[in-house]
C-alpha cells in the first residue's frame, strides 16, 4: 500500500540517526493527551525492538483515562522528578519530540531541554513545526494524529511485524482520541486503511473505548453538568460560545487532570454555533481550549491572540490575566473575526 505522507527518505535518515545512538529521551507535550502518550509507547516499543534504550517524559502528569496503557509507570514526570529526569536526560543521545510543534510546549522542560547537545528529531502532526530546533522533522500535517505517522514510521522501518498488542492498542488510542472516535481530522481514507491494519493485530476496539470514554467519575460528570447548565455563555452575534471554570469551580468538583477533556466539543452542537472556547484556571495561568468547524482557523486565532496554537479546527492557547480579564479578551479578539465568523 503507497501511504503518500510518508518521506521514505526522511524515514531513511531517522534510521542513519538511531544507528549511532543507544540511549533516547522521547518527551512529549504539557499536559499529554491520548495521542501524545500512545505515540510515545508506540515509539518505545520500537526503539526496544532495536535494542535501543528510550525513556518517555511528559513535562507534568496525564489524565487517569490513560493510565490503563501497557508502560505508562516508566513515564518519567519532569515536574515530579527533575532530578531524576535531568539526570537520564543528560545521558541521551537522542531527544525524539513527539506530538508538539515547538521546544515552548514542553513549559519550563523546553529551556532545559534547549541547552541539551544531543540532536533532536520531531514526530508529530502539528503545521509550522519549529524546524531550526530539530535535525529532522517528521511531521506530516496531513495526519490525523502523531499515532497515524509514528505507526508508518514503524512500517517504513520495517518493524511492523514486532509490534506487540499493547504497542498497537497505544497506535489505535493515539487515532481514536486525536480524531474524537473519527469524528474530526479524519477524512484521508488512508487514515481508516491505517485503522484497518491496526484491526488485523486484534486489538479489542470496543474495549478500548470503554477505557478512554466510559471511565469517568460521577464528579466530572456533575461538573460537565454544571458547566453546561450554569456557564456556557452564547454569543449569537459571533456564532461563538464559551465556559469558562474559575479554580475554586473546579476544585469544587475535584478536579483530576483531563476531567475537562472533551467539555470545549459540547457548545458546537449548538446549531449556527462555529466556534468555542473553554477556559480554565490554573495555579499559574489560564488555559484555553479552542474548537471550530468549517474554515475558521482556530490555529491562527489562538497563535495571534492566545500565544498558542495547534490545529485548523483544534488548538490551545494560554493568557497571564485573570480569568474575568481573559473572557474579556477573548469577546473582543473574537468580534475581530465577526464577517469572517459569519462566512464559516
Ligand atoms: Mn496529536
Amino acid at each position: 500500500m503507497s501511504v503518500p505522507f510518508i518521506i521514505y527518505e526522511q524515514v531513511d535518515k531517522f534510521r542513519r540517526l538511531l544507528q549511532d545512538v543507544q540511549r533516547i529521551a522521547i518527551l512529549t507535550h504539557v499536559n499529554p493527551d491520548g495521542d501524545a502518550i500512545g505515540t510515545s509507547l508506540a515509539l518505545a516499543h520500537c526503539l526496544r525492538a532495536l535494542g535501543k534504550e528510550p525513556t518517555i517524559f511528559a513535562p507534568n502528569p496525564f489524565p487517569a483515562f490513560l493510565h490503563w496503557l501497557t508502560g505508562v509507570e516508566d513515564i518519567v514526570i519532569y515536574k515530579h522528578a527533575t532530578t531524576k529526569a535531568r539526570a537520564i536526560l543528560n545521558q541521551s543521545e537522542m531527544i525524539i519530540c513527539v506530538d508538539f510543534n515547538s521546544l515552548a510546549r514542553l513549559d519550563e522542560m523546553g529551556e532545559y531541554i534547549r541547552q541539551l547537545p544531543a540532536p533532536r528529531v520531531l514526530i508529530d502532526h502539528h503545521p509550522n513545526p519549529e524546524e531550526e530546533a530539530f535535525v529532522l522533522c517528521l511531521s506530516k500535517v496531513e495526519a490525523c494524529s502523531s499515532a497515524e505517522v509514528v505507526y508508518h514510521i514503524i512500517k517504513e522501518l520495517g518493524l511492523a511485524s514486532s509490534l506487540t498488542l499493547p504497542a498497537v492498542e497505544a497506535i489505535y488510542t493515539g487515532i481514536m482520541t486525536d480524531t474524537n472516535n473519527f469524528l474530526n481530522n479524519c477524512n484521508r481514507p488512508d487514515t481508516f486503511r491505517t485503522v484497518a491494519e491496526l484491526l488485523e493485530y486484534g486489538i479489542a476496539k470496543d474495549r478500548l473505548y470503554e477505557s478512554v470514554y466510559n471511565n469517568y467519575t460521577a464528579q466530572r460528570m456533575r461538573m460537565l453538568g454544571y458547566a453546561l447548565n450554569d456557564k456556557m455563555v452564547v454569543l449569537p452575534e459571533y456564532r461563538t460560545a464559551y465556559i469558562a471554570l474559575s479554580r475554586e469551580e473546579l476544585d469544587r468538583f475535584n478536579f483530576q487532570p483531563g476531567d475537562t477533556e472533551g467539555f470545549v466539543n459540547y457548545p458546537l452542537s449548538i446549531k449556527n454555533v462555529v466556534l468555542s472556547c473553554f477556559l480554565s484556571e490554573n495555579t499559574e495561568n489560564i488555559r484555553l481550549s479552542f474548537r471550530s468547524t468549517g474554515s475558521f482557523s482556530v490555529n491562527h486565532f489562538s497563535r495571534v491572540h492566545f500565544d498558542g496554537g495547534g490545529h485548523l479546527n483544534a488548538a490551545g492557547g494560554t493568557s497571564t490575566l485573570s480569568l474575568d480579564e481573559t473572557i474579556a479578551a477573548f469577546i473582543q479578539s473574537v468580534a475581530l473575526y465577526k464577517d469572517e465568523l459569519a462566512a464559516v
